[in-house]
């Protein structure tokens, strides 16, 4: 299937982080904010990256607030 090489997809990484004052609303642990990279793939090949920050939990993973647009 030639049509595999088509593929698009994102992955998302934490570059680096720090603690913050904040609880996540969900689980109660403790907040960090994050540096964020999303890596936006064709053929598993990088070809865009973007750059923002987010408030996460590093206990449950969930994004309590973003920054900088990540659409
Ligand atoms: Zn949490």
């Amino acid at each position: 299937m030639v049509s595999l090489c088509f593929i698009v997809d994102q992955k998302r990484r934490i570059r680096s982080h720090r603690p913050v004052a904040s609880l996540c609303s969900r689980c109660g642990g403790g907040a960090r904010v994050a540096d964020m990279q999303t890596e936006t793939r064709c053929c598993f090949i990088p070809f865009y990256f973007k750059y923002w920050k987010a408030i996460i939990c590093t206990f449950c993973g969930v994004i309590l607030k973003s920054y900088g647009g990540n659409k």
